[in-house]
């Protein structure tokens, strides 16, 4: 019988090729894929073994200059497409990814270990729809006419004034691997639709998914040049990116500290920045909740995905009264998470993306013991490779621990409990982080006036973590700036232009 930490065989033909032996992978400049000029290459593995599935490129200086002259270039044409020829390409492509989903999904676990059914029924669904939703908001970006107040125009005249909006030229858009095909079609998506041509880097982890729809979108029309893909490290390829000078605007997700040192670099040219960053997302239950929803509600907010989300709901606060039975389902909830290889279709919970953040999510844990709290479920590193991390449940914990205040981006819960409203509402907003909350309340009255008190881009009640391409998410304080998703997410490619006019 198969361990479920071990792969089982994957159904596409590209998926087997990668288990079978190392597949290389080049750089997308220009419509054509192409080796780095430095020939450095970096593995990519399977978190769930430590095999290596892949060599990709690490890009160089030279790769970088070359994709950012190829989007330069490609830019004017593709701007002045008109807008409906451009939705046609975003429409294909959305139709692509739809056609080849069950090949995306696999080789997203196999790259970054998720659970097979996360890419299949939740992330690459969202991706297609993505592209859909601005492939339609493309041919609705409009302008305004403005009425003026001025005073001095020569007699007999008029003053006529309107805004434009136009794309701001070539984007860097540089993405994590928690969630690597949807999080860059929540950047690719808008940018093409505003007019824009990109260059994307993945990350150095999970650049597989990336590379494949840089070959649907070729497969889908978009012209040479568009696209470009720039595989390789944070700290060369990513931060050339961000300094760069033919750059117009970085797009980022990714955590803080890189967010920080993207503003730093792109200051040179003073580039457009966006930043969608990193969380520690209160989730509220309340003494009115229905328990039957929130329970597994609040687990899932945490354990979808193994954690590595965002949004993750990482903090729980408990109302007094129900503290116990929901500490109890909670835990009830982290035991029944089967682990296992993403690919096998029983497995719940897959691998974290690689030994080196394991390692960091248990090192969390094991302070956390260390500081007085109690682990009422998970706590452990399994596996031959040491990647699976137990869902894990940690209470007795207090507001000032490295547990309630910084991201951990893994499985790990740290409950608390409450007994006043307006008490728990100054605990949640204790952070330094404003991406996402929950309140979990059957009360109406409780759910609009307090997700008007919770500091957070977004605020689910009686859900977490749901997404949808028509939905705005990002961040307030260090969560960022900026909007993916949503009518919001155009803004972030378009300038304004104002025309005015005596006429
Ligand atoms: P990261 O910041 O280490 O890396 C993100 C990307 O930036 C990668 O492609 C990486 O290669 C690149 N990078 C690293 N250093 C760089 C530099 N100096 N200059 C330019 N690029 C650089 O983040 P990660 O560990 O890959 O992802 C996890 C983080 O992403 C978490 O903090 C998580 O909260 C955040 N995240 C945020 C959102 C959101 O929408 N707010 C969504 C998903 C993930």
């Amino acid at each position: 019988m198969t361990d479920i930490l071990e792969a089982v065989r994957p159904a596409s033909a590209r998926a087997q090729a990668l288990l079978a032996s190392p597949q290389t992978f080049g750089l997308l400049i220009d419509g054509q894929w192409i080796q780095g000029k430095a020939g450095s290459t970096l593995p990519s593995l399977d978190p769930a073994t430590g095999q290596v599935l892949a060599n990709i490129v690490d890009a160089g200086p030279q790769d970088v200059d070359a994709a950012v002259a190829a989007a330069r270039r490609a830019f004017n044409g593709w701007a002045s497409l008109v807008p409906g020829q451009r939705a046609a390409i975003l429409w294909r492509i959305a139709d692509l990814i739809e056609a080849n989903i069950d090949e995306l999904a696999e080789l997203e676990t196999l790259d970054q270990g998720k659970a097979l059914y996360v890419g299949r029924w939740a992330e690459i669904p969202g991706a297609v729809a993505q592209f859909r939703y601005f492939a339609g908001q493309a041919m609705a970006i409009e302008g305004r006419t403005i009425t003026t107040s001025v005073m001095y125009q020569p007699a007999g005249k008029e003053v006529s004034a309107w805004t434009l909006r136009e794309p701001v030229g070539v984007v860097a858009a540089i993405v994590p691997w928690n969630s690597p095909l949807v999080l860059t079609a929540m950047k690719l998506a808008p940018a093409l639709a505003a007019g824009c041509t990109v260059v994307l880097k993945p990350a150095e982890d999970t650049s597989l998914t990336a590379l494949r729809l840089g070959e649907l979108m070729q497969e889908a029309g978009l012209p040479p040049g568009v696209l470009n893909i720039v595989t390789g490290r944070g700290a060369t390829c990513g931060s050339m990116l961000a300094a760069h000078k033919g750059v117009d605007k970085v797009a980022f997700t990714g955590s803080t500290a890189t967010g920080r040192a993207i503003l730093d670099a792109s200051k040179g040219n003073l580039k457009r920045v966006t930043l969608e960053l990193g969380g520690k997302s209160p989730v509220i239950v309340l003494d009115d909740a229905d328990l039957d929803l929130a329970i597994p509600g609040v687990a899932n907010a945490i354990f979808f995905n193994g954690g590595q989300v965002c949004v993750a709901g990482s903090r729980a606060y408990v109302h007094a009264s129900i503290y116990d039975k929901v500490l109890e389902g909670l835990a009830a909830q982290a035991n029944s998470i089967q682990l296992g290889h993403g690919l096998n279709p029983g497995s719940h919970m897959g691998p974290l993306v690689s030994l080196k953040q394991a390692e960091r999510v248990e090192g969390f844990v094991q302070r956390a013991r260390a500081g007085g709290a109690s682990i009422v479920a998970g706590g452990e590193r399994l596996g031959a490779y040491g990647t699976f991390m137990t869902p894990t449940v940690v209470a007795e914990v207090k507001p000032s621990m490295e547990i309630v205040r910084e991201e951990v981006f893994g499985p790990v819960l740290a409950v608390q409990r409450f007994d006043d409203v307006n008490d728990v509402i100054a605990q949640a907003n204790d952070s330094d982080y404003g991406l996402a909350a929950s309140l979990w309340t059957t009360s109406l009255s409780h759910a609009h006036r307090l997700s008007r008190r919770i500091q957070a881009g977004t605020v689910w009640i009686n859900t977490h973590s749901m997404y949808d391409c028509s939905l705005p998410i990002g961040g307030v304080k260090q969560s960022g700036y900026g909007r993916d998703s949503g009518l919001a997410a155009l803004d972030n490619y378009l300038e304004w232009k104002t025309v005015c006019a005596v006429v």
